[in-house]
């Protein structure tokens, strides 16, 4: 079979890639080969294809679930809609699961889904009807449930899918009282979790502080602290660059200097204010026009200018041997997943790039996903129950404070210091805590194993050690 390519001759089929970055980690490993095969394979797919009414005739379409991993149930992974989806990617991007919930220990394996159509050529209505059509094949089929299998957003969906989902499931499954627990990424009304949408462009915002706070790794790629100031270029400005940009900018005195979009993109070496930019495409449907800015004429351009932090957060093989040495960043932030080749990854090292690869940065969204499962299983929401209790014992303390140093703490500290977790700070540390463990176990096994070579390998080493460790525990049945 042929697969999609580079004009340099890059195998851009990613489940190929990721199975050949599979292969480079496990080699250092000493875990038996027949288990690494056991992990590496992809354990199921459904594949599907059904009518769906559009306008005054039926259009098929072509769906697909894959399961890489039930070494933990459930099984987690977004759901893609686009018209470039395929079955290996999706099973590619169900292999990256596996390991993302490894690498942040959520208990799940991989999975993804995906339907091959445009969105954004079809109404609301329609997409709602391509979506539960979906849900009830899977349902058919026993490829979702809160204890089988839990899809999320990606690329094209977001939390109105999910809501349909999650809809169509409780219709179709009467009686569960632990249906919602069957999709994640709803709406916060609908059974979701605040917090969630932005998880993912939260986590790559605290994988980012994490790589920064290592000064001597830093001085390795040419780098040196604080992240304060530095300029960041985004591919990409939906769910995750939107969120990427606006915390990376409005909280850590980083500059937005450029934003690509699929109709090109825009440039400002003063800075792109974010919330702004998103008003103007909501208003025009693009971030072309932005007062103050120059346009960028293709969507690849984005990668190629000058700053210091890239974050491509669109799509896969976006940076390959056809533009790598053109790339000025001296990071580059894998928020998407799969953005940057083997090849080119190798290219990007030898100039001393520091690539902060996906399995571990964009694992935010699936760790707010576990959150948001447990609250639904719990059926409560974080907080509530300790919220005030909290309260009334750091009330206590400040009281304490003041008699025994005659010092009154003025209205506003008081105010500051008694305010007892919200949903959202739970949700917020939660995820800034499993970053911060995350990186630290991957920089550690690199530290102690350098011919591992960099993060990416040092991630796909320690996922596939947690992996090996429970399928040696479990033993096969039957
Ligand atoms: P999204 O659909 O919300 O946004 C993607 C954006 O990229 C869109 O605005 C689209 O117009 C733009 N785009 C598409 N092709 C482009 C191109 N060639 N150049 C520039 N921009 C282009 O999707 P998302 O949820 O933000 O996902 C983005 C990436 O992050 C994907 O790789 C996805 O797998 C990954 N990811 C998402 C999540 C999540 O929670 N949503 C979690 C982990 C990883």
């Amino acid at each position: 079979m042929s697969h999609p390519s580079t004009g340099k001759g890059e195998d851009l089929n990613l489940w190929n890639i990721v199975c050949r970055e599979f292969d480079k980690a496990a080699s250092r490993l000493g875990v038996p080969e027949g288990l690494l095969q056991q992990i590496k394979v992809c354990n199921a797919v459904y594949y599907v294809q059904f009518p769906v009414r559009i306008g005054d005739h039926y259009e098929i379409f072509e769906g697909w679930r894959a399961e890489h991993s039930q070494h933990r149930k459930p099984t987690k992974g977004g759901i893609r809609y686009s018209e470039a989806v395929t079955q290996d990617e999706i099973m590619a991007l169900a292999a990256l699961m596996t390991y993302k919930c490894a690498i942040v220990d959520v208990p799940f394996g991989g999975s993804k889904g995906g339907i091959c159509f445009n969105p954004k050529k079809y109404s609301r209505e329609q997409i709602e009807r391509i979506t539960r059509r979906y849900t009830v094949e899977l349902v058919r089929k026993n490829f979702i449930g809160p204890g089988i299998n839990v899809p999320a957003p990606d690329l094209g969906t977001g939390e109105q899918e999910m809501a349909w989902i999650a809809d169509t499931y409780d219709a179709l499954t009467p009686g569960q009282i632990d249906s919602l627990a069957c999709v994640t990424g709803k709406p916060v009304t609908q059974g979701g979790i605040r917090g969630r949408k932005e998880a993912t462009g939260r986590g790559v915002q605290y994988g980012i502080r994490e790589a920064f706070k290592h000064g001597e790794d830093l001085k390795k790629h040419g780098l040196s602290a604080p992240l304060e100031g530095k300029r960041i270029a985004v591919q990409g400005f939906g769910n995750v660059g939107y969120h990427v940009a606006k915390f990376l900018s409005e909280e850590d005195g980083c500059r937005v200097v450029a934003i690509g979009e699929v109709d090109g993109g825009i440039f400002n070496p003063e800075g792109i204010p974010i919330a702004p930019l998103g008003e103007h495409r909501a208003r025009t449907g693009s971030i072309r026009g932005f007062p103050g800015a120059r346009a960028l004429d293709r969507p690849g351009d984005v990668l190629e200018v000058d700053c210091d932090i890239l974050v491509p957060a669109a799509l896969e093989n976006q940076i390959t041997l056809d533009n790598a040495d053109r790339v000025k960043a001296r990071v580059v932030a894998e928020a998407a997943n799969g953005p940057t080749t083997p090849e080119a990854s190798e290219r990007l090292a030898k100039r001393g790039v520091l690539i902060i690869p996906d399995i571990y940065l964009n694992a935010g969204g699936v760790t707010v996903s576990y959150f948001e499962w447990t609250k639904n299983l719990s059926h409560i929401r974080y907080g509530r129950m300790e919220k005030r209790l909290d309260e009334i014992y750091r009330e206590k303390m400040v009281n304490v404070l003041e008699t025994t140093t005659h010092h009154p703490v003025d209205e506003k500290r008081r105010r500051e210091l008694i305010q007892g977790a919200d949903e959202v700070d739970l949700v917020n540390s939660g995820l800034e805590g499993t970053m911060q463990n995350a990186y630290r176990e991957i920089r550690e096994l690199l530290l102690s194993d350098p011919e591992l070579g960099d993060l990416r390998s040092a991630a796909y080493a320690v996922a596939i050690r947690k992996v090996a460790r429970s399928y040696m525990e479990l033993g096969v049945f039957p």
